[in-house]
């Protein structure tokens, strides 16, 4: 096997683990993976990387998938990094950019965590596969398992929007509803184990969705030329893309490829009907408590209780960002602001985002010439719950020109 994956490590407690061998958790808390950068320094140059195919998997060094192992895809990524200057005109910002993941594979850049947790699955011998959704991840899971010939199991909430029940079922997964919320979900995958012999791919459950979710950060990276925006802002539910971004800023400085002391400050963005981790975030816990009676039409966000919590503040804290919930009842008229000022397909998680965004600037924390970056993690087409529309009807005999 060639890999340059020196071993796993526990994110609680830094116990050491083999890489080569089918993992969970570690002390009920996720574990990383970690490479011997300096053979990759050795092995691979940015150079070398743009002359490669643009998916995600041209970081193959810096990934867990052997070199000689296949991987399952769909030709996911590289994103567009959109420049934004009508909504930066808005927002009074003169460098605004926006990451577009609602490009990827079903929609979202939860395609980013399968292609990697399924790929590596299958490299160990899974064939079986179960996961909790509160939205996106059940589509993507089913996507790759029907990619990777494997079976899926997916348990969501009752209350999924209507297109994330559609696609999980339509790529061929046994999907389920739940009388409860994902925590409510990720139960029944943890307690299906054993018996149903399924592997659970929860978000941080296993060590790979996240590495897949780094891609983002080594995107963005490349994309800028190999520096880092100022200021970054992330819709936030388990965290894997805060956490994975974070992740990829630090390898690439310990390999030379970015300067270090230049990282963006990274806000993470939580909807106020479930913002648990900028409940903690503000009374300086490490760890988050389960938020009561989780609502928002933002079903990414909708994450009461995360394993990776304090990974989540970690990286929030050391980045020098915060945790900041936005308005629900901005949620739709973002939506439409956005999309309608760029033509980008923007999610409720990212509406929630450019919420959080507009109170930075008022408050200075945001300067207007600072190079900031939005991530839309998810296309607006797959939530017709969140803003529904009506449109006005025109009577073919007689149109009411006046009134267009
Ligand atoms: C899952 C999801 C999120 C939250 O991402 P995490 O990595 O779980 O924090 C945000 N936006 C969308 C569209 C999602 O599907």
């Amino acid at each position: 096997m060639t890999t340059f994956v020196s071993h796993l490590e526990a994110a609680i407690d830094g116990t050491r683990i083999p890489f080569g061998r089918l993992v969970g958790m570690h002390a009920d808390r996720p574990v990383w993976v970690r490479y011997d950068l300096d053979r990759i320094r050795q092995a691979v140059t940015p150079a070398a990387i743009a002359n490669r195919p643009p998916t995600l998997w041209r970081y193959r060094e810096l990934l867990p998938l052997p070199l000689d192992a296949e991987p399952v895809t769909l030709g996911e990524g590289m994103t567009p990094l959109l420049p934004c200057p009508r909504l930066g005109a808005e927002l009074g910002l003169t460098d605004l950019w926006v990451k577009d993941e609602s490009q990827l594979p079903t929609g979202s850049f939860k395609s980013r965590g399968q292609t990697m947790c399924v790929s590596l699955a299958k490299w160990l011998g899974v064939t079986r596969v179960a996961l909790p959704t509160a939205g996106n991840a059940g589509g993507a899971a089913a996507a790759y398992a029907a990619r990777a010939g494997m079976e899926c199991f997916v348990f969501m909430p009752a209350d999924t929007p209507t297109v994330n029940q559609f696609e999980a079922h339509l790529y061929g997964a046994k999907a389920y509803r739940v009388n409860g919320l994902i925590h409510d979900c990720g139960k029944i995958v943890k307690a299906g184990a054993d018996r149903m012999g399924w592997f659970d791919l929860s978000t941080l459950k296993e060590p790979y969705r996240l590495e897949g979710k780094k891609t983002m950060g080594l995107e963005v990276a490349e994309q800028l030329g190999w520096t880092l925006p100022d200021v970054i802002l992330y819709p936030t539910g388990g965290g894997t893309g805060l956490i994975g971004m974070w992740k990829a800023f630090r390898e690439l400085v310990e390999l030379g490829w970015i300067p270090a002391g230049k990282l963006p400050r990274l806000y993470s963005v939580q909807a106020e009907g479930c913002a648990p981790i900028v409940t903690a975030f503000d009374k300086g816990e490490r760890f988050a408590e389960l938020f009561p009676n989780a609502r928002t039409v933002a079903s990414g966000l909708r994450v009461p209780a995360a394993v990776g919590d304090f990974m989540m503040l970690d990286t929030i804290r050391e980045s020098g960002g915060k945790a900041i919930a936005g308005k629900e009842a901005s949620i739709a008229s973002w939506m439409r602001r956005a999309s309608g000022a760029e033509g980008i397909s923007v999610c409720p998680e990212t509406a929630v985002c450019f919420d959080v965004l507009e109170g930075l600037i008022e408050r200075g924390e945001v300067r207007p010439h600072e190079r900031v970056v939005v991530f839309n993690t998810g296309a607006a087409t797959k939530y017709l719950e969140a803003m529904p529309v009506e449109l006005p009807a025109v009577d073919r005999d007689a149109v009411a020109w006046d009134k267009l």
